[in-house]
């Protein structure tokens, strides 16, 4: 009898670990028996090419190429932001959707100069159907404030991800190829002075390369758009990064002195 209690009290523990680390979520509706499957239907993954060098990124998986080109087709046809994020909620080609609870579309002022681009939506903003509002966006509203900024005025925020991936696991290529088709419309509609890339998951996916982040931070490029027109686009390190690595918010806030040196070079006034 002891030995039971003490191993609930275990697999509590165990549980509070899960919760603790994001594994908050199951992902499918009913448990899989793995023991029923014989082992003959179990394919191997195939495997992934490496790729020698950076950029372009790996191709899409096969099985998604159709949905990234209905993702395409839907979001060209979108000529407002509101209509964008319209079909972005009537879309039913990305998986992640079924575990999550809310879409994240964006939050701040559509058209603000400085346009931020995350990975995905964490727990709190899968609750709230906002992005960047659980710890992390907490520090990146401090930190876009140090430089007169925020999202109440200056800023339009999104993720490549509308869908929080289960457990927070990285997205997987195919998803972020799907909704990387709507994110790069989205841009087109804002219509930014300068996009920010939150993040290597963000980085890699907007600037199809395979570069890191740690190669990218700090390095002006520039956005080629479906549409003709070219964006101003500095890569940055994750706010969950700076949480985790303190040490780096120096170079964070070169970043941000980058930012505001870029917006005052373009005549846009940030009025604070
Ligand atoms: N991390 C992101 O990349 N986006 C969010 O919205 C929250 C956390």
């Amino acid at each position: 009898m002891a030995e039971l209690a003490a191993s609930r009290d275990d697999i509590a523990i165990l549980l509070k670990w899960y919760v603790d680390q994001g594994i908050d979520e199951t992902i499918g509706e009913e448990a899989v028996d793995h023991f029923a499957v014989p082992p003959t239907t179990v394919a191997p993954p195939a495997p992934t090419p490496i790729r020698p060098t950076a950029s372009p990124r790996a191709p899409v998986p096969l099985e998604s190429p159709q949905l990234v080109e209905d993702a395409r087709d839907i979001a060209r046809r979108c000529t407002t932001i509101a209509e964008l994020e319209a079909a972005v909620r009537a879309f039913e080609g990305c998986a992640l959707k079924r575990t999550a609870k809310n879409t994240v579309f964006a939050d701040g002022v559509p058209g603000a100069p400085v346009m931020i681009v995350g990975e995905a939506p964490g727990a709190d903003e899968d609750r709230l159907g906002k992005p960047f509002v659980g710890v992390s966006g907490q520090l990146m509203d401090r930190m876009f404030d140090a430089i007169g900024m925020n999202r109440a005025r200056d800023l339009y925020i999104t993720n490549i991800l509308f869908w929080r991936p289960p457990g927070n696991r990285t997205p997987t290529l195919a998803e972020q190829a799907i909704c990387l088709a709507f994110t790069r419309r989205h841009v087109e509609l804002a219509k930014p002075k300068i996009l920010v890339l939150a993040g290597g998951t963000a980085a890699k996916a907007v600037l199809d390369t395979t570069e890191g982040i740690m190669r990218l931070r700090g390095k002006w490029t520039s956005v080629q758009l479906d549409d003709g027109h070219e964006v101003p686009t500095l890569p940055t390190f994750h706010p969950a990064y700076l949480l985790r690595t303190p040490a780096s918010k120096r170079q964070s806030w070169l970043d941000l002195l980058a930012i505001d040196k870029k917006l005052k070079e373009l005549g846009v006034k940030v009025s604070s």
